[in-house]
């Protein structure tokens, strides 16, 4: 009897994919529970708890369904470490003579399934996976002989092709954007909803990681694991950020404070990027959330939503197809130093990113502001170097695979791309971080301060940064301005600006 083997992998956990709509016994589904997948960077605990526990479940559900699944556990005597070598051992060994996967994410674990389909002996083909509205390829295609490679045409090209809050061709209230609407900062009487979480016991999960020694960093709570496990808890997530947190959501967007570690964000990009859910049922939800009751959820917030989703997740995908693999190692300004050390333990006395790294050891989770303006603004700042800041985001966030972690790191946040996907590099100095959050407040470093003692460091890196790199950067339009300022300054000013930041940076461990 012909039978075929299909991969199913960590990150493919949908159970709508047509594969699963026959049940054949000529059809064989193998997960597996790699040493290639927990190593090839330091991963948070939660996170390799939170696929593996997501995996064995899908498996089961699977099973129960009628579907023939081999399971190679993480401890598994048979277990031969990483996904090739045991797809290899099984297609030697079992009666198959056909091997299928689905599409790949990462350019990575892309390039292992092609050298194996190259060495066995089965025919192999390739299917997608069903989850992006895009293409890989689609990008390439769409800025092809363009200068310009922004965000907004694309997500405005996606709206009127999937007809996203649109009304014919135009949008469906006139505006496009509601970006300028979703930058306020939290009042101080606002209630917080509690943030939704899950209780599972990935106990046993976390004995096989530390009798096998696979490294980790973060804290867990292993009988008490908050993240989606499948598709019906991401799904009880979707429905309590719908009715609790979206019509808030755009306001308190970029908002940051010391009361709360996920305000009115969805934390749905773990189940998103595990495709337990799909980005379109998502913003099908959402829109019809808007349009069923839009004084519950006004159109800023909406579509500050699905700017997120159609517009940005999906764009970072496309850059991640078009220029890898050459982007991985972009570089524009150069930037060698170490991440200082805090970045792994949160000992730091700048309350700002004291807050944003403990939570995310503690639920290897930060939102997007934290990430952009707070630990991807110093690093930034400080001139790290991008394989560095690369590993600690791919590491460290529940939801980081390469496709979405490189582009919104080396891209978005460290500009290492020179301008592709951002048109200037996010860095701000404290009087941003004091605008959009409460961290000042009580920190040992003043705000207000630009040099001199507990001046607070992202006041003279700012101007270190601007200063080192000028020659890349006084041409940039947006930034002109800065120049401006910085030229306007005494020599004297200036200098005692680059001494104070150089002094910090000599002493960045200890900041
Ligand atoms: P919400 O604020 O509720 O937003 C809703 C959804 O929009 C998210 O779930 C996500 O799927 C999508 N989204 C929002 N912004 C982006 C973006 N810039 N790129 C892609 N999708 C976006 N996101 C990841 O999924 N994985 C990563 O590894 C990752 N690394 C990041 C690294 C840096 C330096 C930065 C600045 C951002 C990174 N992001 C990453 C994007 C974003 O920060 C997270 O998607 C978001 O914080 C996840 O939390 P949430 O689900 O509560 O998002």
């Amino acid at each position: 009897m012909s039978k075929t083997l299909r991969l199913i992998l960590g990150d493919q956990l949908n159970p709508q994919h047509p594969w699963f709509n026959e049940i054949s016994d000529k059809v064989e589904y193998v997960m597996i529970e790699a040493r290639s997948e927990t190593d090839y960077v330091v991963h948070h605990v939660q996170k390799i708890l939170g696929i593996f526990a997501a995996m064995r479940r899908f498996s089961d559900q699977l099973r129960v369904q009628g579907h023939r699944v081999s399971y190679i556990r993480l401890g598994d005597k048979s277990n031969r470490g990483s996904i090739k070598d045991n797809l290899l051992a099984m297609l030697e060994e079992g009666a198959y003579d056909r091997f299928e996967y689905q599409l790949l994410d990462e350019w990575r674990v892309d390039e292992m399934l092609q050298s194996l389909c190259a060495e066995i002996r089965q025919e192999s083909s390739a299917y997608d996976t069903e989850h992006f509205y895009t293409e890989r390829s689609f990008l390439a295609g769409f800025f092809s002989g363009k200068k310009q490679t922004l965000m907004e045409s694309f997500y405005r090209a996606l709206r009127k092709a999937e007809g996203v809050l649109m009304d014919g061709e135009s949008p469906v209230t006139g505006q496009w954007n509601y970006d300028a609407s979703n930058r306020k900062k939290l009042p101080k009487e606002i209630s917080i909803p509690r943030p939704f979480v899950f209780h599972h016991d990935v106990s046993d999960i976390l004995q096989e990681l530390e009798s096998s020694g696979v490294k980790s960093i973060g804290k867990v709570k292993a009988k008490e694991f908050i993240w989606p496990l499948d598709r019906k808890d991401a799904l009880a997530l979707l429905d309590h950020f719908v009715n609790e947190l979206l019509p808030l959501f755009g306001d308190y967007q970029d908002a940051m404070t010391d009361r709360d570690w996920s305000l009115f964000h969805s934390r749905l990009s773990f189940a998103l990027n595990l495709k337990m859910l799909s980005p379109r049922e998502i913003v099908d939800r959402v829109e019809e959330a808007w349009r069923s009751d839009p004084d519950r959820v006004h159109i800023s917030q909406a579509e500050g939503f699905i700017r997120q989703i159609l517009g940005w997740r999906e764009y970072m995908r496309g850059i991640y197809w078009w220029k890898m693999p050459e982007y991985a190692k972009l570089n524009y300004f150069d930037h060698q130093r170490e991440l200082p050390r805090w970045y792994w333990t949160g000992e730091t006395k700048m309350s700002c990113l004291r807050t944003a790294i403990n939570q995310s050891l503690e639920h290897a989770y930060a939102h997007h502001i934290q990430r952009l303006m707070l630990t991807g603004n110093f690093a930034l700042l400080a001139g790290c170097d991008p394989d560095e800041v690369d590993h600690w985001y791919l590491g460290i966030y529940i939801d980081a695979f390469d496709w979405v972690e490189i582009t919104n790191t080396r891209g978005m946040s460290q500009f290492a791309d020179g301008g592709i996907v951002g048109t200037k590099p996010y860095v701000s100095s404290a009087s941003y971080i004091h605008k959009m959050s409460d961290h000042c407040t009580g920190c040992h470093y003043d705000h207000k301060k630009k040099t001199g003692e507990n001046a607070c460091p992202f006041n003279p890196l700012y101007w270190h940064f601007h200063h080192r790199h000028r020659e890349k950067l006084e041409s940039n339009p947006r930034i002109g301005m800065i120049y401006r300022t910085w030229d306007k300054m005494s020599p004297d000013t200036k200098n005692v600006y680059l001494e104070q930041a150089e002094k910090y940076l000599s002493e960045i461990d200890y900041l």
